[in-house]
This record gives structure tokens, sequence and C-alpha cells, in this order.
């Protein structure tokens, strides 16, 4: 669906996209994660042809981007692009007019498109008096009103309440059911986790790892995470050694990667004499492999 070739983007002196290499395939939800600057937005907007790149190559079901590709695609961009003073259905004209939908088409899609993101019974209400969630899920409205083969969501559940998240999280999945490939960015793991059938993670411009989280998996070479509560945390580190447990802090967290998965009464045992608040397991999650990943990167 979307080829991303050896991509560079500069601004004057700073190097925004670097040799970009990224594929989505059809029907998929692709994660695009980084940290803030990592180059995502720009990404997406050459994606869209809303900025040139200096070099390199972004295809769309193998045509060059340009302003056809445009209607192949529907973004919500991170700030949501909504009139305040419109309703939603009048928001949805406007746009799916801009697309070159005649009057009966728009008429379907905005009835479709209100369904779909569950504001049919705020088709009336001005933008300015739906709450956080309702507004996003009318910028991501927005982007489907056309019907398009590719939605790019840039952050699409940032700020919002946990079951606005449910909301836009379903939204996505039907999505996909229906064959829409989806492209996606978050700062949020676990949302990536729950949803992503890949994901990419970008940093300085560059893909540093890409796969599917069990793909990604085998970039560390632990079978699960330990986590320590422990005001003895040197004690801790130095019985750890000894059994071949390699520490790792997660902001103040200490915790240690096993290799090969131990019943907790034997990791316990591990630790007789020191005292310990307290002692879980957990898998290798997205938050473990993207902290490693660009921690260990050069770039
Ligand atoms: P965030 O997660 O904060 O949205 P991002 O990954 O989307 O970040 P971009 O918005 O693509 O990052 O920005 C990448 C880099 O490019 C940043 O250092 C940013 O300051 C720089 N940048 C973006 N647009 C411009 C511009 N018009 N002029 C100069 N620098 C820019």
């Amino acid at each position: 669906m979307l080829q991303i070739t050896n991509l560079n983007k500069s601004y004057k002196s700073i190097i925004v996209l670097q040799d970009l290499n990224l594929h989505i395939h059809t029907g998929e939800i692709y994660g695009l994660l980084g940290a803030n600057g990592a180059g995502k937005t720009t990404t997406i907007n050459i994606i869209c042809n809303l900025l040139k790149a200096d070099s390199g190559n972004v295809k769309i079901n193998d045509q060059s981007v340009s302003e056809t590709t445009k209607k192949i695609i529907g973004i919500a961009p991170q700030e949501n692009l909504l009139y305040q003073t419109l309703s939603c259905e009048e928001n949805l004209n406007f746009f799916a007019k801009i697309y070159g939908l005649n009057r009966e088409t728009r008429q379907r899609q905005i009835q479709q498109t209100l369904t779909s993101v569950n504001l049919l019974d705020r088709a009336k209400s001005p933008v300015e008096t739906l709450s956080g969630g309702m507004r996003r899920r009318l910028n991501i409205a927005v982007a489907l009103v056309h019907q398009p083969q590719l939605v790019i969501l840039d952050e699409p559940t940032t700020g919002l309440d946990i079951e606005s998240r449910y909301e836009i999280w379903e939204l996505i999945r039907q999505l996909k059911n229906q064959g829409v490939t989806v492209l996606l960015t978050t700062h949020l793991l676990d949302e990536a986790e729950r949803l992503c059938d890949r994901i990419g993670i970008l940093k300085h411009g560059h893909i540093l790892a890409e796969g599917s989280l069990p793909e990604l998996r085998t970039l560390i070479p632990a079978s699960e995470v330990i986590l320590v509560q422990t005001s003895q945390k040197e004690q801790a580190i130095a019985r750890a050694a000894k059994y071949g447990f390699t520490p790792k802090y997660y902001g103040n967290e200490l915790a240690f990667w096993l290799s090969e998965p131990l019943e907790l009464k034997e990791i316990i045992a591990r630790f007789e004499g020191i005292e310990l608040d307290s002692i879980s397991r957990k898998p290798v999650s997205l938050e473990h492999i993207y902290l490693e990943v660009t921690q260990d990167s050069k770039l």
C-alpha cells in the first residue's frame, strides 16, 4: 500500500529524515513510534503531498505521491481541524465537497461516517458544544468521509480519557475489519501494543526497528521482566548478578531481565535476605523494547 524509500528531508541545517525506509502492507494497522521531534509529522506531511522531500521516494499503491494520491488518503491531524461554529454534519459536508463528492454521495457518506464514529445523534450540534472525545471522533470522521484506502491518524487519543480512548480504539479496529489500511502515530506504547499489526520505531528520522510485537521481542535477550521494589537496591543488583539477571532501571523502578522464565517462588528465593517491598513479573512489553532500541542506537 505505502512504500517509502530512502527519504531525506532537512530544514536548513536541521536533518529531520535520514534515509527513511518504511513499508506498510494493505489492510494492516502500522504504528509509527518516536520521541517528540523524531520526524513523524514530517513523514506524514510528505505522504500527504503537503511537503516535498529533498530526496527519496514515496509510493502509494505503486503511484508516486501527487494530487491524485491525496484522494486515496484520509488524514486526522494531531490538532483537530474543525470549524467550531459549524455542526458535525456541516463540517463533514465542507470536507466532503473538497474531496469532490456529489450531493447524494455526500449525504449518504455523512450519515454513514457519523454513525461509524457514534456521533449521529449530535449531527446538528456545533463543534464548540462537543466534548474533547467527540471532537476527536469528528476529526477522525473528516478523514473517513471520502472512504479513503489509507487512513493516517496522528496521535488520535492524546489527552483523552480512557473511555474515549476505548471508543477510538474500537473505531480503528472497525476500519481494519473493513479492509482500510491505518498508519497511526502515538506516544502511548500500550495503545500501539493493543492495536498495531506492525510497528516502526523512529529516531532522528530513521527507522531503528520494525516488525510485529513478537518480531520486535526477539531484539532483546529477555524472556520476562521482574520488577522489584526494595530499599536495598545495590544488594539486590549484586545478588541478581550471581544468577545472571540483567539489571535495568525504568525511570526509578528497578527491574531485571530474565533470559529464561522462572517460577515466582524461585525468583523470590534468589533474593533471600534482602528486604523486598514487592516483586512482580511481566512479559517483555513494547515499552522495554522501545527504550532498549532507542537508547542503544548511535543516532
Ligand atoms: P511530535 O511527536 O512532537 O509531534 P514529530 O515526530 O512529529 O514530533 P516533526 O514534527 O516531524 O516531529 O519534527 C521533526 C523535527 O523537524 C523537529 O526537530 C522540528 O523542530 C523540525 N521541524 C518541523 N517543521 C519545521 C519547520 N517548518 N522548520 C524548521 N524545523 C522544523
